[in-house]
């Protein structure tokens, strides 16, 4: 079979090839054509399946209009000599006038038909035969362009394959008829049942019934006690010679008889009510001899093309039949081939119920991945806030370090500042204080006026202080005046460690007079001090009074000049802009 499959595709190629030539250089010039002469009619399902087979495959290369199809229709006028002969006249003249390059037969009456006529019908033509189920080869002698396919039968196979299937049967009835290939396979028939009665005992008595009316035989078949099986081989008629239908009788058989049907003509029978059999399959014959038509158009002379012994029988099943029998599927043969075998709902509805279980399985992956991504969110947010938390705090505990740092800058900053502008001796303010607050308020007087007195106070002969009684005491000495300075004047004034022993004093608000009292209050007061190391030491004081176009530097120079008087004029004294002050 896979032989033939594949030298099928090769001359498949090779007539493709020839006619696609012959189109390109004689385009006018007729292409192969074959006649597919059928023994039986159109309707009946197993010509119809050899002729679907054999035009599927033709077709596959050559045109359709390139095969011719007849129908001998010998099922109906089997016995009818007339018929023949005018069918015989109908071909000739028909074949006459469009000779076929190739002759497809199917079944035994076309093939005996033309065995007998084909010489003189189509002359030297090459003819393959299918469907032959008694093939007699002594009608192939002096015939070198006849070849084919014989299509066999199961009938010895059929009956092992019963007794596998139902060991409890004990008579298989066989059923045929008087013509045609009914006869043939009685007579095959009734060779398996001589053998089997003399040879093997243990074995099914084999009946066979080729002489029945159509209801005689549903009569039988349904009084059939249950170790009874049919085999039907082949009816054309009944002893009545009323025409039997496969299509039409074959169910009402199987539908009256209370035993199990068997058949092997495959899809003519499967479906009818037949339990099942070893069946062949007509539309895969027609195939093949439509393959070795090809071969043969192709060049392959036909004596490299043997006729072939026997088309395939596998074993079909009608599963609505095992079912009504009550026979397992687990008995039968490992490759059959089952029928009727009613669909789960998932084999009903794969499609759906794949696509629906595809769509859930996509929902819960989705499904799945978005809780994912909630709980993943959900642990990330908790994160967060912990990591917002701890930076927070974090920041909170820099930000509370830095002001203490700040905080302690500042004291510092303040404490540096103060530090710049006191005098480290007597812890008063230092010239660099008094230079900047004089510079203010001579500013602030500047703008909107208001009076204010500078005064310069020196301390007389204090380098003798120190030559006399050390510096430590000279030290004491400056403490001491320093003292008394501060605590002989208001809040309101400012007393500043001007240089070594000279102090300036700033009246803010004080008058020329007042300021004098002020000054001779303090001289006064220095004079009347007794120094405890030191005795007593004298101060001399310049003073001068803010005018409205003064500067710091005029003003601090009329004070310098006026002390320089207090000196020059011998000391201990108080002058005002070169007046002494009584
Ligand atoms: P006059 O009456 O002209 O002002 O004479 P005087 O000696 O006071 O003035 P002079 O300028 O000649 O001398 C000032 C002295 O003051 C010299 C210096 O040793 C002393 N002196 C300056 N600063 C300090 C100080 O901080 N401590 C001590 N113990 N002596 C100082
Ligand atoms: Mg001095
Ligand atoms: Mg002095």
């Amino acid at each position: 079979m896979q032989l033939n499959s594949i030298r099928f595709g090769l001359n498949t190629f090779f007539v493709s090839i020839l006619w696609v030539l012959s189109g390109l250089t004689l385009a006018a010039e007729k292409l192969p054509s074959v006649l597919l002469l059928n023994s039986y009619h159109a309707q009946y399902q197993w010509t119809a399946e050899i002729t679907r087979g054999v035009q599927d495959t033709i077709e596959t290369v050559l045109p359709a209009e390139s095969l011719h199809v007849e129908f001998m229709d010998t099922r109906r006028y089997i016995d009818d000599q007339e018929y023949y002969q005018k069918l015989l006249d109908l071909l000739a003249h028909k074949y006459q006038l469009i000779p076929p390059d190739l002759i497809i037969t199917s079944d035994d009456n076309a093939y005996y038909f033309l065995m007998e006529h084909g010489d003189s019908l189509f002359p030297n033509k090459p003819i393959i035969f299918c469907g032959v189920n008694v093939f007699n080869p002594e009608t192939l002698v002096g015939k070198e362009n006849v070849t084919g396919i014989q299509e066999g039968m199961a009938i010895e196979g059929n009956l092992q394959l019963i007794q596998a299937l139902q060991p409890e049967v004990k008579r298989v009835i066989m059923l045929g008829d008087s013509t045609g290939l009914g006869s043939r396979m009685v007579e095959k028939a009734k060779s398996i049942q001589a053998r089997w009665r003399d040879g093997e005992v243990n074995k099914m008595s084999l009946e066979i019934w080729d002489d029945f009316t159509f209801d005689e035989l549903l009569k039988n078949a349904s009084q059939a006690d249950s170790e009874t099986a049919f085999l039907v081989l082949a009816i054309h008629k009944d002893s009545k010679g009323k025409y039997f239908s496969y299509l039409r009788d074959l169910p009402l058989l199987a539908q009256a008889s209370a035993v199990p049907v068997y058949g092997m003509w495959g899809t003519l029978m499967l479906g009818s009510g037949v339990l099942g059999g070893l069946m062949n399959n007509p539309y895969l014959h027609g195939q093949n001899v439509a393959g070795m038509a090809l071969d043969v158009l192709s060049g392959t002379p036909i004596s490299d093309l043997p006729v072939l012994p026997s088309a395939e029988f596998r074993p079909y099943f009608d599963h609505v039949q095992l079912t009504k029998f009550d026979i397992s599927t687990e008995r039968l043969p490992k490759n059959s081939t089952l029928i009727g075998k009613p669909e789960s709902l998932y084999g009903e509805h794969s499609g759906l119920i794949n696509s629906v279980l595809f769509l859930i399985f996509f929902l819960i992956v989705v499904i799945s991945q978005l809780i994912v991504n909630v709980r993943q969110k959900a642990f990330a947010q908790v994160k967060l806030r912990q990591f917002n938390a701890e930076l927070e705090y974090k920041v909170s505990q820099r930000t509370k370090d830095l002001d203490e740092r700040n905080q302690q800058l500042e004291a510092a900053s303040l404490k540096m500042e103060e530090l710049a502008y006191t005098d480290t001796l007597t812890g008063m303010a230092n010239r660099r204080a008094g230079v900047k607050e004089v510079k203010a308020y001579i500013q602030r007087a500047s703008t909107k006026y208001s009076p204010i007195v500078i005064a310069i106070l020196d301390i007389d002969h204090f380098k003798q202080v120190n030559d006399t009684y050390g510096h430590q005491v000279g030290d004491e000495v400056l403490c001491d005046v320093a003292t008394f300075l501060r605590n002989c004047l208001r809040p309101s004034d400012r007393v500043y460690r001007w240089g070594g022993e000279e102090f300036l004093i700033m009246l803010p608000g004080a008058d020329a007079s007042l300021a004098m009292d002020v000054c001779q209050r303090l001289r006064e007061g220095v004079s009347g001090i007794n120094f405890l190391n030191a005795g007593q030491v004298t101060v001399s004081i310049g003073l001068t009074e803010f005018k409205t176009d003064d500067s710091y530097d005029s003003i601090i120079q009329r004070a310098d000049e006026s002390l320089y008087l207090a000196k020059e004029r011998g000391r201990d004294r108080v002058i005002i802009d070169s007046q002494e002050v009584a």
